[in-house]
């Protein structure tokens, strides 16, 4: 342990997600380390985030606005929808360039270990969303470990009967990996050789 603020810093470090005690000294002392401006420009950061971004009402991806860029964007093909588990697998699927679709963000995966469930997610706005009639068809590109495999079948099972064509992103992906780290070859393949579900 150490003392007063820097303990706190380390400690403010370890409650973001994927951060371990190492990386969280590493991150502190760099920051203690490092010229007064970059600290500063760190904080600023964080908090203009918090201030100014949004969720976007259509696709929960961070938006400035009430609706994200891709929302807003009406040169998107609205036929299609593809359904991810947080907005930075959207950033991955966009390095592709090989879709021009709209986005759904579930907020992250069905965990009953975790007492995440369909309800935790944005599952009831996604059907929603498939109400009109004008998604033709969902691609199903939640991560591929055993959470989101499981979380593909689950909104499978609950699309399908409404008559919306519903695919999967191929594997090819590494399991258990993370989309979001996935190269863009790799993730432009898997959303090319997608299957029905
Ligand atoms: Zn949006």
């Amino acid at each position: 342990m150490f003392e007063g603020p820097v303990q706190d810093l380390i400690d403010a470090f370890r409650r973001l997600p994927g951060i371990g005690m190492k990386s969280a000294q590493r991150l502190a002392f760099h920051l203690l380390k490092a010229p007064e401006e970059e600290a500063r420009s760190l904080a600023d950061a964080l908090i203009a985030a918090k201030e100014k971004v949004a969720i976007c009402s259509q696709c929960f991806n961070v938006s400035e606005g009430e609706l994200c860029n891709y929302c807003r964007d009406n040169r998107r093909d609205t036929t299609l929808l593809c359904v991810v588990e947080e907005p930075g697998d959207i950033v991955a699927l966009e390095r592709t360039q090989e879709f021009r679709g709209g986005y759904h963000v579930l907020g992250g995966h069905i965990s009953p270990m975790d007492g995440i469930g369909p309800a935790d997610l944005h599952t009831r706005e996604l059907i929603q969303r498939l109400g009109n009639g004008e998604v033709k068809e969902v691609i199903l590109a939640t991560n591929p470990t055993v959470e989101g495999e499981a979380t593909a079948i689950y909104l499978a099972n609950l699309i399908k009967p409404i008559g919306v064509r519903v695919t999967r992103i191929a594997s090819g992906l590494p399991v258990g990996g993370d989309l979001e780290y996935a190269d863009e070859i790799t993730l432009g393949r898997a959303l090319e050789g997608r299957r029905d579900v």
